[in-house]
């Protein structure tokens, strides 16, 4: 825990100082070199997949860096660059990945119904969920935070919101929707399904600040036109896990060694320079990762 709040604090300057950096799209034309001889032991995950020659992927469609849908349908960011390392090392491509909109409050369930075959989704690793599904990674920390408007100075972190009797807009179904009642009276957080809904409660004045995590912050203030700021004080550790069916401990073993292979090829720097990198220029270092369960 001591390494992550360490990496939190360093994710957070890494975000404060780049801020004033200049954004950009996601690069659609990023294609990991697909594993054609990949070979699985029968009855796993992988190999089932594999043999099926198609994949179903959960992710966020609404989020800027991590998981957004494009014009031409096809989601991108860090998140969606994780998720097709991980497909292409069971040999499959891009173009056998069927994307689905994976909201905060239905991830879960999509993986316990079948709906999809696993979940990169700014998807926090906890006890709770971990009772209803198995993760793998992590392979990013987030820590939540605020997004207010540029011209506020009275709100500076979570301790001011009750002061400044804001009304605090958040996702259902998320890690930070909870937290943010330790600071506020629920009857002032406001739940919408979607991030960008959020944004949207911010910009006409309907709430005073949206929390949730800070990488989603940053993708939301980097296309706001200067018209957000981050706060940039983070208060929690969000460690962010690949969600897969309880119990499938062959395939998070294999996810996880997808991911230090992917950091000791320099595919997981690619995929962050691609997406989020272009933000926020430093590669995260990928935390310790945890013991498949
Ligand atoms: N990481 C947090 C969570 O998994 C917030 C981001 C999200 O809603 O996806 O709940």
């Amino acid at each position: 825990m001591r390494l992550r709040s360490l990496m939190a604090g360093a994710v957070s300057t890494a975000l404060a100082v780049t801020l004033t950096a200049c954004g950009g799209s996601s690069d659609t034309s990023n294609q990991p070199s697909v594993n054609a001889e990949a070979n699985f032991e029968a009855g796993t995950t992988m190999a089932k997949l594999k043999d099926a020659g198609k994949v179903k992927i959960g992710t966020k469609f609404d989020q800027p860096l991590f998981g957004l849908k494009g014009l031409d349908g096809t989601p991108t960011g860090f998140d969606v660059e994780i998720a097709k390392l991980i497909a292409a090392k069971m040999g499959l491509s891009a173009d056998k990945i069927e994307w689905v909109e994976a909201q905060s409050k239905v991830r879960e369930e999509f993986i316990e119904q079948g709906k999809v075959d696993y979940v990169v989704a700014t998807y926090t690793i906890n006890d709770k969920r971990k009772e209803r599904i198995s993760f793998a990674g992590p392979y990013y920390e987030a820590g939540q935070d605020l997004m207010v408007k540029s011209d506020d100075s009275t709100i500076t972190g979570p301790d001011t919101l009750k002061a400044a009797n804001a009304k605090v807009c958040s996702v259902i179904g998320s890690t930070p929707a909870e937290k943010i009642k330790e600071y506020v009276d629920p009857a002032n957080v406001v739940l919408f399904d979607g991030y960008s809904k959020c944004a949207d409660a911010l910009r006409t004045g309907q709430v005073q600040a949206v929390t949730t995590d800070n990488v989603i912050l940053l993708g939301l203030v980097d296309g706001s036109n200067d018209e957000f700021k981050l706060v940039g004080k983070p208060f929690t550790e969000e460690p962010y896990g690949i969600g897969i069916k309880k119990g499938d401990t062959k395939f998070c073993e294999f996810i996880n060694k997808t991911l230090t292979d992917a950091v000791a090829d320099g595919s997981y720097d690619k995929a962050w320079k691609d997406t989020a990198g272009k933000v926020s220029p430093e590669t995260p270092k990928l935390p310790e990762l945890d013991t498949c369960s």
